[in-house]
């Protein structure tokens, strides 16, 4: 069998481009052949370890080089990659280690407090990727067999990526092979990154959009990226002028901080042709900031279960015209076209197509796309009609077949581009004695985009003080989830079947609600 798999990229591009720089670090580089050589090196000592072909392995550590290491050698065994969200609670890392059953975590940094039963054993990385400290890289004895030699089959899961859900319970979006390099050969196509790239790093690559759309694609054409551990608006302006830097991602909350930092008039960001937002709604008015500036942002809209590129705004054209023409409205840039290999539908509740100009719920399909989420055969089912991915996202698409995302039909909260599914917080709620009933909703904020605000309904006979409900959320869920506010109310509306009325409870408690409290 040919060999497609994404670690065989890794080979490829050491063969082709062995002096290139594939990866920068604060001060330090690391050309592609010295990327695939520590990638096989952490292989064999994975597979030292008994790590082999289907073993889930999983990583938690900043944007560093460890995180390409790890992730190439985990491929090249044929394992499948598990990139936890640094942000999580330890009871939600746990929960994500036991559900995909991770056989080995690799982590950079000192080893995560994770409550029991029985978390895998850990290997302690540094930030290229090395065994820390070495002699740990020495097999136990007895050696166990190595991995199986040859090929890995493109249709294999390369990564498991944890997204939350309607349920409250998170889910592994299971990405293979092809997948990935399907989502890298479309972005690709419809972008004009090039092998002189040089891409900044910032948003955290556990999320499928820094991985899928820049850093994956920029490593396939054998480009540079420059990975900042966490982002910084500060020190992303220093960055993007030391290095020249070309291409970004960022969810809209990293460019209105940039925007926001006293650094931006004066900041030379000359060499910046690429950046992409998305991940969440992109204000009309911070695309308009950044074209004022000569810096049209590149709309995206993806998702996680779709590798994760769906929809890109078209470049602006070099003649000017266009949605990013001198004088054009920059609202006009916010929707996209489908990826290359990606086809989408607008369709009615009844899954029948929606004409141009009407809204429905969007479907997606192609090479990109998951197959399912790890182990979960009934969500899994539900998360498709007829073969077609479905968003839970509503869109519009215009006659010349530019798609615009206006609406969600799923119930979430995106918060600094982060998701936040108010089921998992309400769960969490209800465990406090003094909650008997609850809602989670999303206020408008312009830092964030959204944050949450609890609607709590006391217990009987309890003295309910709100804040000391939310504070009682910390280390059981991560920050980024607990919601910024919460008022009390006497009881939320619920529909005949006892389904929260979420549309009742927004009018009643929400930014537009006549005595909406902070
Ligand atoms: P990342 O994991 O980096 O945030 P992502 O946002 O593409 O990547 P998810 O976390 O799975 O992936 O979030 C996907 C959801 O984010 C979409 O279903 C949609 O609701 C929202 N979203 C993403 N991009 C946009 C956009 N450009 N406009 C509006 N909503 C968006």
């Amino acid at each position: 069998m040919y060999d497609l798999s994404v670690a065989s990229w890794a080979e490829r591009r050491a063969r082709r481009t062995p002096h290139r720089t594939a990866l920068v670090h604060r001060d330090s580089a690391t050309c592609y052949s010295a990327l695939y050589d520590r990638a096989r090196r952490l292989a064999r000592v994975l597979g030292d370890r008994g790590v082999g072909r289907g073993d889930r392995v999983a990583f938690l550590g900043p944007n560093q080089p460890a995180f390409f290491t790890a992730f190439f050698a985990t491929g090249l065994l044929g394992a499948v990659f598990v990139p936890l969200n640094t942000r999580l609670a330890p009871p939600e890392t746990a929960f994500v280690l036991a559900d995909c059953g991770a056989r080995l975590l690799l982590h950079t940094g000192p080893a995560p407090e994770l409550p029991a039963p029985s978390p895998p054993p850990m290997l302690r990385l540094d930030t290229s990727g090395t065994v820390d400290p070495p002699d740990l890289a020495e097999p136990p004895a007895p050696s166990p067999a190595p991995a199986a030699a040859g090929p890995v089959s493109p249709e294999t899961p390369c990564v498991v990526l944890y997204t939350s859900g309607t349920s409250g319970r998170p889910k592994g979006a299971v990405l293979t092979h092809a997948n990935l390099t399907w989502n890298a050969v479309n972005v690709l196509v419809d972008t004009d990154l090039t092998a002189g790239e040089v891409a900044l790093v910032a948003a955290p690559l556990f999320h499928a959009g820094a991985l899928g759309m820049l850093a994956l694609p920029v490593l396939l054409k054998g480009g540079t990226c420059v990975l900042m551990d966490a982002f910084d608006p500060g020190e992303a302006i220093r960055v993007i002028e030391r290095h020249r830097v070309t291409a970004m991602f960022g969810v809209p909350t990293m460019y209105r901080r940039l925007a926001d930092h006293p650094a931006w008039p004066r900041a030379d960001l000359s060499s910046l042709r690429t950046p992409v937002c998305g991940g969440a709604p992109v204000p009309a008015d911070l695309a308009a900031a950044y074209a004022r500036r000569g810096l049209p942002l590149r709309w995206g809209y993806g998702l996680t279960e779709a590798g994760p590129g769906v929809l890109l705004a078209e470049a602006a054209r070099a003649d000017g015209a266009g949605a990013d023409g001198p004088g054009a409205d920059p609202a006009a840039a916010l929707g996209g076209v489908p990826h290359m290999f990606t086809d989408v539908r607008v369709v009615r509740p009844d899954l029948t197509d929606a004409p141009p100009g009407e809204t429905g719920e969007l479907l997606a399909r192609g090479p990109n796309v998951m197959a399912g989420y790890w182990r979960r055969e009934p969500e899994s089912a539900a998360a498709f009609a007829s073969g077609w991915l479905r968003t839970g996202d509503a869109a519009r698409a215009a006659p010349d077949g530019t798609v615009r995302v206006v609406d969600r039909v799923k119930e979430v909260i995106i918060s600094g581009g982060e998701n936040v599914y108010p089921a998992e917080v309400e769960l969490a709620l209800l465990r406090h004695p003094d909650v008997a009933d609850c809602a989670v909703i999303g206020v408008p904020d312009p830092e964030w985009g959204e944050v949450g605000r609890a609607v709590l309904v006391a217990a009987a006979g309890s003295r309910l003080d709100p804040a000391r409900v939310l504070a009682s959320l910390s280390g059981r869920i991560a920050a980024y989830k607990i919601p910024r506010s919460a008022v009390v109310a006497p009881a939320l509306p619920r529909n005949g079947a006892g389904k929260l009325d979420r549309r009742a409870v927004e009018a009643g408690y929400g930014a537009a609600a006549p005595d909406a409290q902070g």
